[in-house]
């Protein structure tokens, strides 16, 4: 998700927080989307991540559920944990962690099925431990000073912290599970780091496809996204609406529709993170443009 996640190690390990954050402002020459790479999209391909990426933010602007950008959020004022808003959002977040769960591991299983990693004896116990940190969560935690953020504490692995003005921004069900997701998978690869080969793979097709740099934590963050995508995707498959599901889909990937697209070592820009996501989703961006 697609979001802004930082993953630090601190205070000699014992200690580690995976937050959403706004990347820091940065050059964006190493961002530059070129068609020089051997395995690059095709024309028509891209043009299709384009045309998915413009539906995602159009449809935000007319979609009263909608995910607020990133950059909106940072800006905003400390939210009381008694707001309404935020009260309504923690209580999404805890109603639709199970779901996430369920739905995170079978992501994590589909993708080391499609990148050959479930072959290997050794991958395959890396795979279970990260399921079993994924098993072992169970509450969500609003927080005032964690404003848009969200975070997990080693000591605490069982508990996901969320800023409220983070809960409030992301205001559906698509959009909460995306992050749920997000944070999910940075729990499960934990401080052992089991999804390692996994992050670089992704990382790594997503640089060809795209010629952006994804590497260590920037593949990482976008491995996480693409799991939050997925999550909301199966979750929209499983449980149909009168809604338009391009609407539904979108709430996953528009907190990405910034107007300061920045950014760092660590993260694509967020206008890049969809593009990565939709590059490696071809059958999301087609469902984002077609609806089907
Ligand atoms: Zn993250």
């Amino acid at each position: 998700m697609v979001v802004f996640i930082l993953l630090a190690a601190m205070s000699g390990g014992s200690f580690w927080v995976a937050g959403q954050k706004r990347p820091k402002a940065k050059s964006q020459k190493d961002e530059t989307l070129t068609s020089h790479s051997r395995d690059a999209l095709t024309p028509e391909a891209r043009e299709m991540v384009e045309l998915a990426s413009a539906a995602v933010c159009r449809e935000r602007l007319t979609d009263p559920k909608a995910s607020v950008p990133i950059d909106d959020m940072q800006g905003r004022p400390s939210l009381p944990v008694r707001s309404p808003e935020a009260v309504a959002g923690a209580q999404r977040a805890q109603r639709l962690l199970p779901t996430a769960k369920t739905l995170v591991i079978a992501s994590l299983k589909r993708l080391a099925s499609d990148y050959g990693i479930q072959k290997s004896p050794i991958q395959t116990r890396r795979l279970q431990r990260a399921i079993a940190h994924v098993s072992a969560v169970r509450n969500i935690r609003p927080d005032v000073d964690s404003r848009d953020n969200a975070s997990v504490f080693m000591r605490n692995p069982r508990t996901i912290v969320f800023g409220t003005i983070f809960l409030a921004g992301l205001p559906s069900d698509e959009g909460i599970l995306s992050v749920l997701a997000h944070e999910l998978v940075h729990i499960a690869d934990g401080s052992e780091d089991s999804l390692a080969l996994l992050f670089a793979i992704v990382g790594s097709r997503a640089s060809q496809l795209t010629s952006l740099k994804i590497h260590s934590q920037r593949a990482e963050e976008l491995t996480c996204d693409l799991v939050g995508a997925m999550v909301a995707r199966s979750h929209v498959a499983a449980s149909p609406s009168y809604e338009p599901i391009q609407r539904r889909l979108s709430r996953a990937l528009e907190h990405n529709c910034v107007n300061e697209d920045e950014g760092d070592d660590d993260h694509l820009s967020p206008r890049n993170t969809i593009r990565a996501l939709l590059a490696l989703n071809p059958s999301l961006s087609r469902e984002l443009v077609y609806g089907r």
